[in-house]
């Protein structure tokens, strides 16, 4: 048998039936019509929001990324619940600006921006974060055209980055952001030509459980924006310190505690250099938002052996959850949490099985060796952490299966 991450502790269930928002897993497929289905609780969602508020000084801005999950319901709910979004394409600037969310309060990031995204982005007034020096002089020559003051900021890859992420976005040769000793002379650069200065954006990683660890990068990033505000001459009305909140995944992972992020912090925005006295401070967040409020309901199609082992097939797979197949920024695969929905909580039988998905590729293994209740046709599998990076960051159109359902409930 091999573990598998930790299902989070709220979820329970009632005669057997795995409960997501105090609603039976099946009536919930029975409400959206079919599996595969995504399945949001905002509850958890505002839980998590409340659980910010709770631990972080008032002056920090809470942004949620909204490449983690943009469905439409959620985002209109979300604009609501958070200080900003950032998005990191044209087509998450048409949702967020759908979702009603304040344009003043939407920022831009992404590497690759075309001139069609910066001009929709200047149209709408919305505040760019520039990745490099030619995207700058892009950003002004578009703005000159438009007739419009564009809203910059500039994107650092900073000289550090978050110690035990899963994904590093920061440190060393990257593609994200202007090295920390060139992003001031372009800050320079954008001031002169007549922006609209906004300050940086520095993200040195993501999927972190460790606060020290968070603690210790936004020390450094709060450091990072004092030094470059000062060589640039300008305070900056608004230094992104980045995110990198991680959830349990995987087997082993704990709960990250950000109380003694928030202890850090308080310390940290009562102490701060001069240049940044009067900066609004923001901390922008994806998975740790949304990712606890998902589970994965899909159906097991057939169960059959080969050679000794069993595979359950289910009707979903990595079209939908790519990351729970392990094929999503991660080395080596482990199990997500996963149980079965109509069993749940119930004895696991002495036969590990493993959970494939229906695509035609050795790939789309979505459990491996686990320990469930006895499996038959007709039963639902629960991926739980299903709620970032699930539907929108897994390959729909591969083998021409149909797209997932999704449901928010609350
Ligand atoms: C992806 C991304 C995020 C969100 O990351 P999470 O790990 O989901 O919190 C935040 N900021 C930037 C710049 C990103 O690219």
């Amino acid at each position: 048998m091999k573990p598998t991450g930790p299902i989070p502790a709220w979820f329970a269930e009632e005669e057997g039936m795995l409960l997501i928002g105090g609603c039976g897993a099946a009536s919930l497929v029975d409400e959206a019509g079919d599996t595969p289905l995504f399945v949001y609780d905002m509850g958890i969602i505002e839980a998590q929001v409340r659980r910010f508020r709770e631990a972080i000084p008032k002056k920090i801005d809470l942004h949620y990324a909204i490449k983690a999950n943009p469905y439409a319901p959620l985002l209109a709910r979300m604009t609501g619940l958070v200080d900003g979004f950032d998005i990191a394409s044209g087509g998450e600037l048409a949702m967020a600006l759908d979702a009603g969310m304040d344009p003043a309060r939407i920022s831009f990031a992404g590497p690759g921006k075309r001139n069609d995204e910066l001009e929709a982005a200047i149209h709408a007034g919305i505040t760019i974060n520039l990745e490099s020096e030619g995207e700058g002089a892009r950003a002004l020559t578009v703005a000159e055209r438009l007739g419009k003051v564009p809203r910059l900021a500039v994107r650092v890859n900073p000289d550090f980055d978050l110690k035990g992420s899963g994904m590093r976005m920061g440190g060393g040769a990257k593609p994200f952001g202007v090295d920390a000793d060139r992003a001031a002379a372009l800050a320079r650069t954008m001031i002169d030509g007549g922006a609209d200065w906004r300050g940086w954006h520095i993200f040195a990683g993501s999927q972190a459980l460790d606060p020290m660890a968070i603690i210790e990068t936004q020390a450094a990033t709060i450091d990072l924006a004092a030094r470059l505000s000062d060589a640039v001459g300008a305070a900056p009305p608004l230094v992104n310190l980045g995110g990198g909140f991680g959830i349990p995944y995987f087997p082993g992972d704990e709960r990250l505690d950000i109380r003694p992020i928030g202890v850090a912090l308080d310390t940290a925005v009562k102490a701060l250099p001069d240049i940044l006295k009067d900066s609004a401070f923001a901390i922008e967040l994806g998975r740790w938002l949304v990712g606890e409020a998902g589970v994965y309901l899909t159906q097991v199609v057939d169960v059959k052996t080969s050679q000794g082992e069993t595979f359950v097939v289910v009707d979903g797979g990595l079209h939908h959850q790519l990351a729970a197949s392990g094929n999503f920024g991660t080395v080596v695969r482990r199990n997500y949490p996963i149980a079965v929905a109509n069993r749940f909580g119930r004895e696991p039988s002495t036969q590990p099985v493993n959970v494939v998905g229906c695509l035609c590729t050795p790939i789309d293994r979505l459990g491996e060796k686990l320990a469930l209740p006895p499996v038959a046709p007709g039963d639902f599998i629960a991926i739980f952490l299903a709620g970032a990076y699930g539907a929108s960051a897994s390959p729909a159109a591969f083998l021409g299966h149909p797209s997932p359902r999704e449901l928010l409930l609350g």
